[in-house]
């Protein structure tokens, strides 16, 4: 997608803090974090959020996962952390790229909303 910012993003084109990555998975810090560790893991192929899972890979959408544990696994939150992915307006998603949020390093909200 040329103009999706988190394809830019895997590609290089836009700089990133990058954390991790493999051949189908990139995590790197979110710009605005809303915690101590706010953690991006985006698929390196493009789909718009998780509604359009099913045009993914079982292998993609498996990496992103694991993903999100490596992530927390690096970034040494052993007292847990969450993991949230926004999909569409109800959502607030404001980028158009899968991607799922790891946030920790502090004692969430018990609020989900
Ligand atoms: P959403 O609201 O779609 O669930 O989350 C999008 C996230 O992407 C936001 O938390 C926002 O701070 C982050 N973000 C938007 N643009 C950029 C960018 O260019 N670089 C990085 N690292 N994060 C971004
Ligand atoms: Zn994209």
């Amino acid at each position: 997608m040329s103009d999706c910012i988190f394809c830019k993003i895997v590609a290089g084109e836009i700089p990133s803090n990058r954390v991790w990555e493999d051949d189908r998975v990139l995590a790197f810090r979110d710009l605005n974090p809303m915690a101590p560790t706010h953690v991006l893991v985006v698929p390196k192929k493009h789909i718009a959020n998780l509604a359009e899972a099913g045009q993914l890979a079982d292998e993609d959408l498996a990496a992103c996962l694991r993903g999100c544990a490596k992530v927390a696994e690096l970034e040494g939150l052993t007292q847990g952390f969450r993991v949230v992915s926004n999909c569409g307006p109800h959502a607030c998603q404001s980028v158009q790229h899968l991607h799922f949020h790891v946030l920790g390093g502090k004692q969430l909200s018990e609020k989900m909303d």
